[in-house]
Parts: structure tokens; C-alpha cells; sequence
């Protein structure tokens, strides 16, 4: 062979195979479900954490487009998880105490008004009560985070298809003398307040919902037990059983209390059992392919540090000991510090970079195109 002609062979597979790169590119990559995964008050030393504290490789390490996101409110700098969520859930900042309202005090649509109208399912996973300011921002509109009991009637008029926290109270013990769990029975849902099922036994509920606390989830030092594992798996089986597609919010509500506590060991397990619930999501995208990931928080709680622990001499004097971490904190409330996103899937390197929280809103409209022909 001529030694051009050689040179041709070789390189013409080369020239097909970027061509062919080039269209694979070109029709990429809608995302057809979403789990957004928010661990309340957890900054980037709560997930350095993991790193330390948990027996096995935390999931947080099992991400490639990572980006880092501005969580002041719209009149503070230091947020809190009602405004922090509402700029998720529905793309605006607000006030510190809004649930689904605009600065302004206006209705503002959430997610799961949005995608529901597109027949995709939608579904609520807390381990404080259900109606808490982070889950409620994704169904409810309420001046204020406080009116407990018009969320969870909000939650019993909204579209979401499955959820799973406590908060029973606000639905059977109510000053409205109302009882929702029985107008949502009507209403075609399943109701369990004792224990998360399995699919055999819900397959053919077409709504579900799971109330198993009087208001928030016991602790996992308490004995909680697996459940944000278990309710993520379910939650994902249940929304997907008719083929259907899904938006679903997951959060490991206590990372912010062991924060607000100064609470090293309280913060570290519940941010290890958060760090189990995105392994569960991330195993599920990985296996469906067409399913977006996204874990985040909405502010950081308790300026929290992995300092060296300080100890002391034989003669009093104190000293910092390299070789062993010693959890601190430099406040009972919340930080302003940004806050790292991490994303797996369709669509996730538009996660990479600086931005603002409510850009994440946006973000998952556009990767998922479920903000076409809304508004
Ligand atoms: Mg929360
Ligand atoms: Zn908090």
C-alpha cells in the first residue's frame, strides 16, 4: 500500500468517528426525571464531614460537575429555609418566612404546580414534619412559615402524588376541626401513619401518603432508623410504577438542627443518612440513564468547622492536636456562606459554576424542558 493511501485508511475512521461525536452531541440530553436532594443547613464542612465520619466512601464523593451557589434572601443576607426553598421551588428570592410568595407578598408558581399540568408525578420526602418551611415551599403559598396548619391543607389540595415525613398533627388534630387525612382518603389517596410499605401492598394506590411522626421524624440517634433511604427507594418505585416520569424533593431536614445545636455527633449522623439517600438516587440514575440528580442545601447552619482538636498539657497550657478533628461552631443560626451543588446525570454540567439559588429553579426547567409552554 502506497504509503498515502495508508495514511488515508487511518485517518478516515478518525474523521467519521468526530462527526459522528458532533451529532451525538447536537441531540443530547433532556432529563426526563429530577431528584433534588437538600440536606437543610449543610455547608461544605457539614459534607467534609462525610469524608471523615462515615464508615464507607460517601456518595458526595461520586459527583463530577459541582458548582456553588449565593443563598441570601431577597431582603438578608443570611437566609432562612423558607426563602432558601422558595427560591428553588419556585425561582425568586423572597423574604426570610415566605412559603411560595413573592417579595411582594404574591403567589408565585412552585415546581409541582408546573410539572404537574405535563403529567409528570411529583413527591415530598422530609425528615422533619412534612409541612416544614423546606418541603412546604415546593406545594404551599403562605405569608408566613408559621401557619402550619393552612400548609398541610395546602399539601391535601395540591397535585403531589407521594409523600413521607412526620407531622401528623396538622392534618388530624387541627383548630378547624378538619380531618385531611379523610378528605384526602376521598380524594383517592392511601394514607399510612405507622410505617412505610412495600410495593407490593400500594401498587394499586394511585395517590400516597405516609405520616408516621406526630411532627418532626425522631433522630437518627433517637432510632429512626433507614427511613430516608427506604422512602427515597419507595418514593422513586412508586412515581415510576406506570411509567411515568417524576420531580422529586428529598430532605434530610436535621443536618440544620444538629447545626442550630452545636451538635457535632447529631449534624455528622444525620448528614451520614442524607449522604445514604443520594447513593440511592444516584444508583437509580445510574441505572435509567434519564435521570437528573441534583443534591444541594439551602444555607449553611452553625458555622461550622473541622478545626484541630484543642487539648491540653500536663501543665494547663492548651494546644491544637493536627491528628484529630474537633467539631466547632461560631453560631446557634444560620451562615451566609455559599453552598456547593453537586449534579449527576442529563443536563448536569449547566450546575457547574457561580450562580444564585434561585438559578437552580431555572436551571431544572431547562435541562428537563419543563418550563416550555408554562407561564
Ligand atoms: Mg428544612
Ligand atoms: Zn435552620
Amino acid at each position: 500500500m502506497k504509503i498515502e493511501n495508508y495514511i488515508l485508511v487511518c485517518i478516515l475512521p478518525l474523521f467519521f468517528a468526530c462527526q459522528q461525536k458532533a451529532v451525538e452531541k447536537k441531540e443530547e440530553k433532556t432529563a426526563k426525571n429530577v431528584i433534588l436532594l437538600i440536606s437543610d443547613g449543610t455547608g461544605l464542612s457539614q459534607i467534609s464531614s462525610a469524608f471523615y465520619f462515615k464508615d464507607s466512601s460517601p456518595n458526595y464523593g461520586r459527583f463530577e460537575d459541582i458548582g456553588l451557589i449565593n443563598t441570601s434572601s431577597s431582603r438578608e443576607d443570611v437566609t432562612d429555609s423558607a426563602a432558601g426553598a422558595t427560591a428553588f421551588a419556585c425561582g425568586e428570592k423572597t423574604y426570610n418566612g415566605a412559603i411560595g410568595v413573592a417579595d411582594d407578598s404574591t403567589t408565585i408558581k412552585n415546581l409541582v404546580e408546573i410539572v404537574s399540568l405535563k403529567n409528570i408525578k411529583t413527591g415530598m420526602v422530609a425528615t422533619s414534619s412534612i409541612t416544614h418551611a423546606t418541603p412546604a415551599s415546593f406545594y404551599a403559598h403562605t405569608l408566613s412559615r408559621g401557619f402550619t396548619e393552612k400548609i398541610a391543607l395546602h399539601l391535601s389540595e395540591s397535585e403531589v402524588d407521594f409523600f413521607a415525613g412526620g407531622g401528623l398533627q396538622f392534618f388530624n388534630d387541627r383548630k378547624d376541626g378538619r380531618n385531611l387525612l379523610n378528605e384526602m382518603v376521598k380524594k383517592n389517596f392511601f394514607i399510612d401513619t405507622v410505617a412505610l410499605g412495600d410495593l407490593s401492598k400500594i401498587q394499586n394506590a394511585e395517590k400516597l401518603g405516609y405520616l408516621l411522626a406526630k411532627n418532626a421524624m425522631p433522630k437518627v440517634q433517637e432510632g429512626r432508623g433507614d427511613f430516608l433511604v427506604k422512602a427515597t427507594d419507595l418514593g422513586i418505585q412508586f412515581l415510576t410504577k406506570d411509567g411515568s416520569n417524576f420531580f422529586m424533593m428529598v430532605e434530610g431536614s436535621q443536618v440544620d438542627w444538629g447545626g442550630h445545636a452545636n451538635d457535632g455527633s447529631y449534624l455528622v449522623s444525620e448528614l451520614i443518612d442524607f449522604d445514604d439517600a443520594v447513593g440511592k438516587a444516584l444508583d437509580f440514575a445510574e441505572k435509567d440513564g434519564n435521570t437528573l440528580v441534583i443534591v444541594t442545601s439551602d444555607h449553611e447552619t452553625g458555622g461550622f468547622t473541622l478545626a484541630a482538636k484543642k487539648k491540653k498539657r500536663e501543665d494547663g497550657s492548651e494546644y491544637s492536636d493536627y491528628s484529630e478533628i474537633g467539631m466547632t461552631f461560631s453560631t446557634g443560626g444560620h451562615s451566609a456562606t455559599l453552598i456547593p451543588v453537586f449534579a449527576y446525570g442529563p443536563g448536569s454540567e449547566v450546575f457547574k459554576g457561580v450562580y444564585q439559588n434561585n438559578e437552580i429553579f431555572d436551571k431544572i426547567l431547562k435541562v428537563t424542558n419543563w418550563g416550555a409552554g408554562s407561564n
